[in-house]
C-alpha cells in the first residue's frame, strides 16, 4: 500500500497562467507500487499537475522531485529520459503507422532504450499484456477508441516508466469497455506498476487508488483513502458546485 518508498514529490508546485493560478502550492507525494488518483472537478488542474510532473510546464514555484532528485528544471525529454511517462486526455498517435510502429517508438524513445528486433519484441509483449497483440500490423486509423486507448497505453508501457501518469485514460469509454479498462489498469496495478490516475470515474477510483488527493480550483483539499476523501463534505461540495 502505501508504505514503500517515496517515488515521487511535489513541494510547493504552482503554476500561473497570467492572472489564473492553475496549480496551487500543492504538495504530495506517490509511494513505490502506488496508484494515486488525482480528482476534482474540470478545470481542478489536474493535466496541468501532470504537465508540470512530466515537464510539458514549467512550475513557477515549487519543486518536483523523483526519487529526492529535483527535475522541474529538466526538459520534458529528459524527465521522460528518467522515468515518468504519461498518456494525454486526447489520444496522440501516429495514425499512418501501423499499432507496432506506434508502441515501438515508445521503446525506441522511453526511459530505457531497446532498437531493432529487441525493440519489436518488447513492443510485442506491451501489445499481449494490453490485450491487442493480435492487431499489431493494423494501422491506428482502423481501430476503435478503446483500442487506441490500448496502442497509447501499450507505447506508454514500452518505455518502462518507473512512474505512469494516465490522464482519464477511462474517459469516452462504453460500459463494456469501461470494465475491460478498468481490468487492465488493475492488471498494471497488480505488476507493482507506479501510477497517477486523473479520472473522473468513480468506480475506477474506488477500485483501483491506493489513496486520492483531491483538487479544486488549483488546490488540494482532501487527500486519503477513496472512502475517506468521497465522503469528506468539502470533496462533495466541491463536485456539487461545478
Ligand atoms: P483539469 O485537468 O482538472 O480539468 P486543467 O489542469 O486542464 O484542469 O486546467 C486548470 C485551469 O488552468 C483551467 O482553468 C484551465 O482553463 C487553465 N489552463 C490549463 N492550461 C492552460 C494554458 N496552457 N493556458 C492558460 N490556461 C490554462
Ligand atoms: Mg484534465
Amino acid at each position: 500500500m502505501t508504505t514503500g518508498p517515496t517515488v515521487l514529490s511535489l513541494r510547493g508546485a504552482t503554476k500561473r497562467f497570467g492572472g489564473l493560478v492553475a496549480v496551487n502550492d500543492m504538495d504530495f507525494d506517490v509511494t513505490e507500487h502506488e496508484v494515486l488518483g488525482l480528482i476534482g472537478p474540470n478545470g481542478s488542474g489536474k493535466s496541468t499537475t501532470l504537465n508540470l510532473i512530466s515537464g510539458a510546464l514549467k512550475p513557477t514555484e515549487g519543486t518536483i522531485s523523483l526519487r529526492g532528485t529535483p527535475i522541474s528544471h529538466l526538459s520534458a525529454a529528459d524527465i521522460a529520459r528518467r522515468g515518468i511517462a504519461r498518456t494525454f486526455q486526447l489520444v496522440r498517435l501516429l495514425p499512418s503507422m501501423t499499432v507496432l510502429e506506434n508502441v515501438r517508438a515508445g521503446a525506441v524513445f522511453g526511459h530505457r532504450r531497446r532498437w531493432g528486433a529487441e525493440a519489436d519484441a518488447h513492443a510485442m509483449r506491451m501489445l499481449a499484456l494490453v490485450g491487442l497483440d493480435r492487431r499489431a500490423n493494423a494501422h491506428v486509423g482502423e481501430l476503435t477508441y478503446i483500442d487506441t486507448k490500448r496502442v497509447e497505453l501499450a507505447r506508454v508501457l514500452a518505455s518502462e516508466p518507473k512512474v505512469l501518469l494516465l490522464d482519464e485514460w477511462l474517459a469516452g469509454l462504453n460500459p463494456t469497455e469501461l470494465e475491460e479498462g478498468i481490468a487492465l489498469i488493475k492488471r498494471l496495478r497488480d505488476e507493482g506498476r507506479t501510477i497517477i490516475l486523473v479520472e473522473h470515474v468513480m468506480d475506477a477510483i474506488r477500485s483501483l487508488c491506493d489513496r486520492c488527493v483531491v483538487m479544486s480550483t488549483g488546490t488540494k483539499i482532501a487527500e486519503g483513502t477513496p472512502e475517506e476523501v468521497l465522503s469528506d463534505p468539502e470533496v462533495i461540495r466541491a463536485y456539487l458546485g461545478d
